[in-house]
C-alpha cells in the first residue's frame, strides 16, 4: 500500500475556504426529502435540450446537510435550485449523463434520440426554481438548457410510494447526512439468487477497502444493498443476440462497444432508491464477463464474477464518485475526439496544460519520489496532447491510485460526509 503524504495538506485549504464560505441553512430552505426530476435530454451531435417529465416527492433525504452548493465544477450537466422569491442560489450539483458520451459517437451524426434521466435535490419548502445546465464543447463553459419553477405544494407532485424493495445494511457509519451513502443494486439476480447478491456486495465492500485512499474513510461509509428480482439471470449481449429480462434493463454493447455494460434507464435506476438514503449506485450485474461503466454522479456499473472484477468496481467507482476520467489511451472507445484539445478539461485527473495550475501542477515534487504526481502524456483516449499524472493509476490500469486521483476521492468523500480536517 502507498503512503499519500501530499493529500491532507493540499485538502485542508480547499476545504475551509470554499465549502465553508458557500453553505446554507439547510433546514431553512429544505425538509428531509427528495424532490426527484425525471427529464428528458433529447438531440443529437449538434444541439441538445431538456424537457422535464415528471416530478416525485420521496421520503429521505441522504445527501449532505452542509455543503449544498457544489464546489467541483465536474461534469457535462449542473442543476440549480434557486429560492423563487430571492433568487438565492441554495443547492447545485454537477453530474454527468449517458446521452453526453452518445452524443459524441458517429451515430450521433446522423439521428436524434431522447434519453430519459433523474436527478434528486433536497424538497424544498417554498417554491424554488429549477435550471439545469450544460457544459458546452465549444467553449467549456455551462449554458442553461431549461429553467422552469417548482412548487412543492403542488398536486402535479407524485407521491405515491413505489416497490418495497429489500435494504440490507452491509456497513452502518451514521447519519445519512453526515456519511457517503453507497448504494449496491442487484441487476440480473433472480429470486434464487438473493444470497449471492448479498454476498457479492459484502465482497466489493471489502474490495473497496482493501483499496487506498479508501482505506482511511471506511467510517465515512454507509454501505446497503438493495436486492431487486429480475426475471432472469445474467444481462443482454446484443451483440451476440442475448437478451434478458432483467431488473435494470442492462447491457453490453453500449454504443457498440463489447465491454462497455450500462443501462440507459435510469427511471428504474431511481424507482429503485426511492425510499433509502442514497448518495452514489453501484450496479451489481450478476455475470462473469469483464466489462463495466461509470458517471459521475449518475451510477457505476460492474460484473459480479469476472477475475478482475474488484478493480473494475474501483476504476468505475473513480469515474461515478469522484468525477475522474480515463488515464489510458490504447483501448477502442466508441467517441470521437471525446475531448477539446483547446480546452483545459474539467477532470481533476487530465490535462490539456491549457490550465494546469488549475489541476496538480502544485502537488509536482520539488524532489522527485515514487508517491508525487508528474506529468505522462496521453490519457482521456489519445496518446498525444492530454496528460495524466502518473504512468501507472487506476483509472489507466488497474494500478493503485495515483496522488492526484486519491486527493480527488478524499475531497469527494469530505465533501459528502462532511467531515473536518
Ligand atoms: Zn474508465
Ligand atoms: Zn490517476
Amino acid at each position: 500500500m502507498r503512503k499519500i503524504p501530499l493529500l491532507f495538506a493540499v485538502f485542508s485549504v480547499f476545504c475551509c475556504t470554499s465549502l465553508a464560505a458557500q453553505s446554507v441553512a439547510f433546514d431553512t430552505y429544505f425538509e428531509r426529502k427528495s424532490l426527484r426530476i425525471d427529464f428528458a435530454l433529447s438531440g443529437n451531435a449538434v444541439s441538445q435540450s431538456v424537457a422535464v417529465q415528471q416530478l416525485r416527492e420521496e421520503p429521505v433525504w441522504g445527501g449532505t446537510v452542509n455543503n449544498l452548493i457544489d464546489p467541483f465544477n465536474y461534469g457535462g450537466y449542473y442543476i440549480y435550485v434557486y429560492d423563487k422569491a430571492s433568487r438565492a442560489l441554495l443547492y447545485s450539483r454537477g453530474f454527468n449523463t449517458l446521452f453526453e458520451e452518445w452524443r459524441t459517437t458517429a451515430q450521433a451524426e446522423t439521428e436524434t434520440q431522447s434519453w430519459t434521466n433523474s436527478i434528486s435535490v433536497p424538497y424544498p419548502k417554498s417554491p424554488v426554481t429549477v435550471e439545469i445546465a450544460a457544459r458546452e464543447r465549444e467553449d467549456m463553459q455551462f449554458h442553461t438548457l431549461l429553467k422552469t419553477d417548482i412548487d412543492p405544494a403542488s398536486l402535479f407532485i407524485d407521491r405515491s410510494p413505489l416497490p418495497e424493495n429489500k435494504i440490507t445494511d452491509i456497513q452502518t457509519a451514521g447519519d445519512p447526512a453526515e456519511k457517503v451513502d453507497l448504494l449496491f443494486l442487484a441487476e440480473g439476480y433472480t429470486a434464487a439468487e438473493q444470497d449471492k447478491f448479498i454476498a457479492d456486495a459484502r465482497r466489493f465492500t471489502v474490495a473497496l477497502f482493501d483499496t487506498p485512499p479508501f482505506t482511511d474513510y471506511r467510517d465515512c461509509f454507509n454501505i446497503r444493498a438493495v436486492s431487486l428480482i429480475s426475471e432472469e439471470s445474467g444481462t443482454d449481449v446484443s451483440g451476440k443476440g442475448i437478451f434478458k429480462n432483467t431488473a435494470l434493463n442492462s447491457g453490453y454493447y453500449t454504443f457498440g462497444i463489447d465491454r462497455y455494460l450500462t443501462t440507459p434507464d435510469m427511471k428504474a435506476v431511481r424507482d429503485a432508491v426511492w425510499n433509502v438514503p442514497c448518495d452514489a449506485v453501484f450496479i451489481l450485474v450478476n455475470t462473469d464477463t469483464y466489462g463495466g461503466g461509470g458517471m459521475y454522479n449518475f451510477y457505476a456499473i460492474g460484473t459480479a464474477d469476472n477475475e478482475r472484477t474488484a478493480h473494475v468496481f474501483t476504476h468505475e467507482f473513480g469515474h461515478s464518485f469522484a468525477g475522474l476520467a480515463d488515464e489510458y489511451f490504447t483501448s477502442e472507445v466508441a467517441y470521437d475526439n471525446f475531448y477539446n484539445l483547446d480546452y483545459e478539461p474539467w477532470e481533476p485527473n487530465i490535462t490539456t496544460l491549457v490550465d494546469f495550475p488549475s489541476k496538480w501542477k502544485d502537488m509536482l515534487p520539488t524532489d522527485a519520489g515514487k508517491d508525487t504526481p508528474g506529468l505522462f502524456e496521453g490519457g482521456g483516449y489519445v496518446p498525444k496532447g492530454i496528460y495524466r499524472p502518473a504512468d501507472h493509476c487506476m483509472m489507466r490500469d488497474y494500478a493503485p491510485f495515483c496522488p492526484v486521483c486519491s486527493k480527488a476521492i478524499v475531497q469527494m468523500i469530505r465533501f459528502l460526509s462532511n467531515r473536518p480536517n
